[in-house]
């Protein structure tokens, strides 16, 4: 069983490198977000619980979100490895997933930070445009639309979420990071981080991304177990 933990700030291109890294390695990306949206849309139980915290933005609650993910872990699909995305989202989730695998005589293969500077991480969220009619999303600088300000499928104004202007997200992006960091030196102290630079063209990145995944172990040990 391969797990990989991916992780990276808000905006420094991780559920895009997570979709190209499963295919490589034809596992798949179990990304705890879209686990919740789907719980939400189907209003389960866990669905009806989450919404409370995701729509202020909050982390659901440990012991809900690590059941969800010790469930996804059960199914076929994941018997050979899976490539986890939004989780573990802080020391907690880590040592939670750490017992669980190696009840499964398994255990996280590597972590993979997605390093993008602060600065850049807000210039790129607070770049982000959603048309008002069907949130289609643009991007001033790595996907603008064709004409300034409309949205090139449906033709409605460009609009910027509250949540996207630059001092919001700023103070949005502290929070974040501080408990990523705990997560990635959770992983350092576990020798099991790389670090892949991710202000690079996406396929760049992917690259490393998988060479960082498929490199040797720190400390010369081969990793054949
Ligand atoms: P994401 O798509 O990763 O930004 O996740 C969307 C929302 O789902 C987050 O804002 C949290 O409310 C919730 N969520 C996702 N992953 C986790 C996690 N590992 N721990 C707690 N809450 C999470």
């Amino acid at each position: 069983m391969t797990v990989v933990v991916l992780l990276g700030g808000p905006g420094s291109g991780k559920g895009t490198q997570a979709e190209i890294l499963a295919e490589r390695l034809g596992i798949p990306h179990v990304a705890t977000g879209d686990l919740f949206r789907a719980a939400v849309r189907d209003a389960s139980p866990i669905g009806l619980e989450a919404r409370r915290y995701m729509e202020r933005g909050q982390l659901v609650p440990d012991d809900i979100t690590i059941q969800m993910l010790l469930d996804r872990l059960e199914a076929p699909d994941a018997a050979d490895g899976v490539l986890l995305d939004g989780f573990p989202r802080n020391r907690a989730q880590a040592g939670a997933l750490a017992t669980a695998l190696a009840e499964r005589s398994s255990q996280v293969d590597r972590a993979i930070n997605i390093e993008v500077p602060t600065d850049e991480l807000v210039r790129r969220l607070s770049g982000r445009w959603v048309c008002r009619d069907a949130g289609h999303v643009y991007n001033e600088s790595t996907n603008p639309p064709q004409v300034e300000g409309r949205c090139d499928i449906d033709g409605s104004p460009l609009v910027q979420r509250a949540d996207d202007r630059p001092e919001t997200i700023r103070a949005r992006l502290t929070q974040q990071l501080a408990s990523l960091n705990d997560v990635v030196d959770y992983y350092d102290g576990a020798g099991l981080l790389r670090v892949v630079d991710g202000v690079q063209a996406i396929e760049s990145v992917a690259d490393d991304v998988l060479a960082a995944v498929t490199s040797e172990a720190p400390g010369g040990a081969t990793g054949a177990d």
